[in-house]
């Protein structure tokens, strides 16, 4: 009998990759939010987050996040506010980010109505031109944002390696924290919070002698896969054997295929996985001698020409990148399979 694909987890060491980062960042006096969406907002690895130290849970999603309310830890919003989502948030989420004034506005009208203070930090962009305002117009916005009565300024926010690349500097941190100094000495707000960035701030936490400026960060990818980011390659501290995707093998036959115009017999195999379930490019066999030809929809097609002793229903495992592990994650028919303890 067939297996079916999975995904194995395994929570011991999420968990201990969590403790890791959480360790790293408050030598520095930095707080880490543990970030679930690369895992779906699974309920398990955010219990393994927590248990590993995080202060508190984030995600991009708010169908992710009442799920995450369960757990009885406070939560943070990510994704800047869709207008009709409002009423959840201020129901649900502690902290969330923020760049639209509008937005703002109509979290205090709903804060209000529930006599409720929210909390927002205030993404500014310094250059990876994803989500933020731009440097020159903080000033005027926390005007704006300080006549609501409603709404808590607790900090300024900023996003880095997303979308432009541009990666988190102490020039570009230093650039942040002017704009707090001008805030706390001109409009007499005082703002706690220094939220630095991802998992792309932690490569600059291990130089002994960098002083960060931030004092919290918002991690994902080094925690769920143990990657330091950008490079995509081991992060020192931390495990990669976090997530293994499992599949089965299901037609293995010797096709006619044309190399440099010559016409050769490659020994193939198709896994019941594809596109639906994950991004090809995004994956990486732990058996070195295979490798991946392509994929539709439902099928992923291997080259397993230095393997003659697999069969119809062996598996083939698999690690991902981040990209991968979200389609996974979200894919209804990937099965989740828990090892180890958060
Ligand atoms: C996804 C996301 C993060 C986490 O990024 P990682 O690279 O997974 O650490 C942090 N902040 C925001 C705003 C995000 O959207």
């Amino acid at each position: 009998m067939l297996n079916s694909p999975r995904i194995e987890i395994n929570l011991t060491k999420v968990r201990n990759n969590t403790e890791k980062v959480v360790g790293l960042a408050s030598s520095k006096g930095i707080e880490i939010w543990g970030v679930t969406k690369g895992a779906g907002g699974d309920l398990e690895v955010a219990r393994a987050m927590l248990a590993g130290g995080v202060v508190g849970l984030a995600d991009a999603r708010m169908v992710n996040l009442k799920r995450l309310a369960s757990l009885n830890s406070p939560l943070m919003l990510l994704r800047i506010p869709m207008l009709d989502e409002i009423r959840e948030i201020i129901k649900y989420i502690d902290v969330s980010l923020n760049s639209e004034l509008e937005v703002i506005r109509s979290l205090n009208q709903e804060a209000k109505r529930l006599d409720k203070v929210h909390k927002i930090i205030l993404m500014v962009d310094l250059g990876d031109r994803r989500e933020g305002i731009l440097p020159k117009n903080v000033i005027d916005t926390v005007k704006e944002i300080k006549k609501l009565n409603n709404i808590r300024l607790i900090g300024l926010g900023t996003n880095f390696a997303c979308f432009a690349g541009v990666l988190p500097t102490a020039g570009k941190m230093s650039q942040l924290m002017n704009l707090v100094d001008k805030i706390r000495d001109n409009l007499k707000l005082d703002l706690p919070i220094i939220s630095g960035g991802n998992s792309s701030s932690l490569p600059l936490l291990k130089e002994e002698k960098y002083t960060p400026i931030a004092n919290q960060l918002r991690v994902g990818e080094t925690i769920l896969l143990g990657l330091e980011v950008p490079t995509g390659t081991k992060f020192s501290l931390t495990s990669i054997e976090t997530f293994k995707l499992v599949a089965p093998i299901i037609e293995l036959k010797d096709k006619n295929i044309l190399i440099d115009g010559q016409e050769r017999i490659q020994r193939r195999a198709i896994l019941a996985i594809g596109k639906q379930d994950i991004i090809p490019e995004g994956l990486k066999l732990l058996d070195k001698s295979i490798s991946i030809v392509g994929a539709s929809s439902d099928h992923l097609i291997v080259d397993i020409s230095l393997r003659d002793d697999l069969k119809l229903g062996d598996e083939i495992e698999f690690r991902l990148d981040y990209a991968s592990l979200l389609r996974v994650m979200t894919s209804s028919y990937i099965k989740k399979v828990y090892c180890g303890r958060g």
